[in-house]
């Protein structure tokens, strides 16, 4: 049942069992060696079908992130887009780094190469804010590096993901090489990560889950084994007197409400210098009541529904925490016909201080705090704080706050004078630090490495008749 209207059912889904799980890693685990033996380049062809056959099917990825994820149709071109990106972009790297050995410096009479191949079988777990585009990054990395994967999409989100295994599966990745198992964190996942045959995890989810995930990856009698995790973040954004107000209030909109906030990189926490706030703040509200809430199916729709009930009810409990804590800035009204969905409406508050979000509230809840630029230091102090590192905006017409600012602050992609949201598969490599996430990025160059073994091949030349001559010169003759 999709979240813009209960009573509609998109799909069915049957979920995995521990047999399934079992017999999926069983499967993969013999499937892999074959798949890491196939020339990268003709994995990468694969992958390029694949982004064909997305771009193809278009408009069934676009109807089915709608329905079942209730994501706008302007979300769901990016989506089906950043998908074929993740494509492309891994079978490039695929090509380039994990075709030929790379030729090692080395004395003469030997041959030193280095090479990457596939790790083994990789686990991947997925969330449901970008139930294609996230699901199909992790899945074409690590197959890309010559892994097999099992693939366990989010609850809610499973039928986009089986349809893009499906594709995966005509583009020509064997059967065996991309298993598919929809189901629950404890059954599915969970059972996964414990399994000493899976060889790394790539995961994208809540802080709390890795850290579960660690802990059942450290568990195990076995090798140690790559865990890549993409988490949350308290994502902020400073804006100082010099800053150009509209240009502000369009980028506060894009970053904290678009998605209705259900992104990882959405703007959470925004601080307004004192002498230009009041007048940010009125045309904030001003913007905010241009937002068109709804049906997501509609062309107009700005801001579509929370993904659940669980979601609408912990936003509603924040919410009312922030009554009594802090000043109501703006809500929108629930239109009429949202009723049977679990619509949340974007809404604004003021705050005495930052320390009073204590941590990452999923969906269109911005908070605002006001500081003095005297202030500056101690609102990157604050920022850092949080422990968290993952987006981080600022807006200013001053080079020197602007590098000054960028150089303290930790965060793994930071945006100047634009909006914080929707980073590009090979532009801004995207990822956190601190409790945001492990790194690396994905999206950029240095992401297929996680998912490879490494491994030299020295041959003695002189052995099978190489340069003698130059082996055997003494010192003094050179
Ligand atoms: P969100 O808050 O975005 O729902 P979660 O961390 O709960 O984030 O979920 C992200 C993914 O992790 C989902 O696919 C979920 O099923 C999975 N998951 C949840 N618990 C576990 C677990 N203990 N082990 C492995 N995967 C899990």
């Amino acid at each position: 049942f999709g979240p813009a209207d209960r009573r509609i059912q998109v799909g069915r889904v049957l979920e995995a069992t521990a047999e399934d799980v079992e017999q999926a890693i069983a499967r993969a685990h013999r499937a892999q060696k074959l798949w890491d033996a196939t020339p990268a380049a003709e994995r990468a062809e694969i992958l390029n079908r694949a982004a064909e056959l997305l771009e193809k099917e278009m408009a069934t990825c676009i109807a089915l992130c709608t329905r079942e994820g209730g994501k706008t149709l302007a979300d769901g071109v990016a989506e089906v887009r950043e998908a074929v990106d993740f494509c492309r972009y891994y079978a490039m790297q695929a090509r380039k780094e994990f075709g030929a050995p790379k030729l090692m410096p080395g004395p003469t009479g030997e041959r030193n190469q280095l090479s990457l191949h596939g790790r083994g079988v990789f686990a991947a777990i997925s969330p449901w804010n970008f139930p294609l585009a996230i699901f199909t990054g992790q899945v074409t990395a690590a197959l890309a590096a010559g892994n097999a994967v099992v693939a366990k999409p989010a609850e809610q989100t499973p039928l986009v993901a089986a349809y893009a295994v499906q594709l995966l599966h005509l583009a020509g990745v064997p059967g065996d090489v991309l298993q598919f198992l929809p189901g629950d964190g404890p059954t599915v996942g969970a059972r996964l990560v414990s399994d000493p045959r899976i060889s790394g995890v790539a995961f994208t989810g809540s802080t709390e889950t890795a850290w579960a995930i660690n802990q059942a990856l450290a568990a195990r009698r076995g090798p140690i084994v790559p865990f890549i995790a993409e988490t949350g973040g308290l994502n902020a954004m400073i804006v100082d007197s010099s800053a150009l107000p509209e240009q502000v209030v369009a980028d506060v909109i894009s970053s904290s409400f678009q998605s209705a906030g259900q992104r990882c990189s959405a703007l959470r926490l925004l601080f307004l210098q004192e002498d230009v706030a009041d007048k940010i703040i009125e045309m904030l509200k001003g913007a905010m009541a241009e937002l068109r809430l709804g049906d997501p199916r509609e062309l107009a729709t700005d801001v579509g529904p929370v993904i659940d009930e669980e979601a609408r009810q912990m936003l509603a409990r924040h919410a009312e925490k922030m009554e009594r804590e802090a000043r109501l800035i703006h809500r929108l009204p629930l239109p009429a016909g949202t009723e049977f969905g679990t619509f949340f409406p974007p809404q604004a508050f003021e705050l005495q201080s930052p320390a009073q979000l204590e941590r990452e509230v999923f969906g269109p809840i911005l908070h605002i705090v006001r500081f003095k630029a005297s202030e500056l230091d101690r609102v990157i102090e604050a920022i850092n704080g949080s422990g968290y590192g993952l987006t981080f905006g600022i807006h200013s017409r001053i080079d020197n706050t602007i590098r000054y600012v960028t150089q303290r602050i930790h965060a793994g992609n930071a945006y100047v004078n634009r909006n914080m949201i929707g980073a590009v598969v090979g532009v801004q490599p995207f990822g956190g630090e601190g409790l945001s996430g492990t790194g690396p990025k994905a999206g950029g160059p240095h992401y297929l490495y996680r998912f490879a073994v490494e491994r030299t091949l020295s041959v003695n030349t002189t052995a099978a008749g190489g340069n003698a001559s130059l082996m055997s010169l003494r010192e003094g003759d050179v």
